[in-house]
């Protein structure tokens, strides 16, 4: 693959698969702007080395033109953040747009309406590829969190560039992606949470090719507590994965991998911050009560096996966070994660509500590398390679 680096961008127009599916309020307002200001990076860099950038996103799910997913209302947050005038087309194809993009000098930036107002985006369509492709020079992706997504601007429209590589963003998520998954510095350990098992179960399989240690903790815990024999009272559990739990077991035993589960819990009498609530041995919940978090004598276990992890996995919280009452385990988890990269460790977080626990708490700056992509992180984990990726070799 290229590097961005290596290509020389002097007076070429870029096309650049970004990700700008941003939350937006009823008043028009971007809410979370993170993933536009991940993005800038790769612009300023095409701009700088004498470049113009044509940039191409979807927003929200639409079925064909509607304007409440224009990418038009992102155009004062992203102004702000390149501190540049951006223009905007939303008929790329049509002669008076198109003299828009063929007039683009060095140094400017244009944004094309919401790819999805065309069905050939998501239908990964040929020819609306290939004209997405004429706009441009170059081709770069930095939109890691649709990689695992064949869509046209993300995998078909590739074929159509010879010069094409992955934008920093997407080169940053590699690479660590990469520290992981290909020989990473052990003791490696996956601290995996959330609510089901179900939802992790290729995650976990996977990772015990990877991983010296793994931690499980989260709601998906109680199936494999109540699979060695616990006491679960109304915990949240998936009778159809006991299987998987003893499978994975088994698997972990014949490929030297340590398994640790929670042994105390924070029950509570129900699923509410201002519940009933008492410390007890996970496998002694009883009816009536649910583990809503990862008890004091658990915290301590992980904490040790995370400070002495060289390569950490954050994928899940701990408990239901969301709650201030059920914080305290996935909290503690963060801070150890954050400990353990002071001390040299390398630690990923990435894959749905660790991110979101990681900033409720604000230790996002204590870990390596917090990734951007939902779905496209848990596919990573997964072992599959992501055709977005693919594309750019
Ligand atoms: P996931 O998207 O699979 O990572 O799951 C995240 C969700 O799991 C969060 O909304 C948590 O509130 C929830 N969760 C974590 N632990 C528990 C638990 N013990 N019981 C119920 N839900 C939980």
């Amino acid at each position: 693959m290229n590097s961005i680096k290596d290509i020389s961008f002097e007076q070429k127009k870029v096309l650049i698969r970004v990700d700008f599916n941003v939350p937006i309020n009823d008043k028009d307002q971007v809410t979370d702007n993170s993933r536009i200001k991940s993005s800038i990076p790769t612009i300023k860099h095409v701009l700088d080395q004498g470049g113009s950038c044509i940039l191409a996103s979807h927003l929200g799910r639409p079925k064909g033109v509607d304007p409440q997913f224009s990418l038009k209302k992102i155009i004062p947050e992203l102004e702000h953040l390149l501190n540049l005038k951006v223009k905007f087309i939303s008929d790329f194809f049509e002669s008076k747009d198109k003299h828009q993009v063929l007039d683009l000098k060095k140094g400017e930036v244009l944004l094309l309406e919401n790819l999805r107002f065309n069905p050939e985006e998501t239908a990964a369509d040929e020819a609306f590829a290939k004209r997405l492709s004429t706009l441009a020079d170059i081709y770069i992706n930095d939109a890691f969190g649709t990689t695992h997504r064949e869509h046209a601007s993300t995998v078909t429209v590739a074929k159509f560039f010879e010069i094409k590589c992955a934008g920093l963003l997407l080169q940053r998520e590699i690479d660590s992606l990469q520290k992981l998954l290909k020989n990473p510095k052990s003791p490696v350990t996956a601290i995996i949470g959330g609510a089901k098992v179900s939802s992790k179960l290729s995650v976990i399989v996977n990772m015990l090719n990877v991983v010296d240690n793994l931690i499980i903790g989260g709601g998906m815990a109680y199936t494999f507590i109540k699979n060695n024999g616990g006491s679960i009272g109304d915990s949240i559990f998936e009778k159809d994965c006991l299987n998987d739990c003893t499978k994975i077991i088994e698997q972990a035993r014949n490929k030297g991998v340590n398994i640790y589960l929670p042994t105390d819990v924070i029950a509570s009498n129900e699923f509410s911050d201002s519940s009933l609530k008492k410390e007890i041995n996970i496998f002694e919940i009883p009816e009536g009560w649910q583990g809503l978090d990862i008890g004091t004598q658990t915290r301590k276990e992980f904490e040790k096996i995370i400070f002495s992890s060289k390569t950490i996995l954050w994928n899940g919280p701990m408990g239901v966070f969301e709650m201030s009452s059920f914080e305290h385990g996935t909290k503690e988890v963060a801070i150890a994660v954050g400990k353990a990269t002071a001390q040299g460790a390398f630690s990923l977080v990435g894959g749905g509500d660790s991110v979101a626990a990681i900033k409720k708490f604000k230790l996002e700056q204590s870990v390596s590398c917090i990734s951007t992509g939902g779905g496209a992180m848990l596919e990573s984990l997964e072992g599959k390679v992501l055709p977005g990726i693919k594309a750019l070799s």
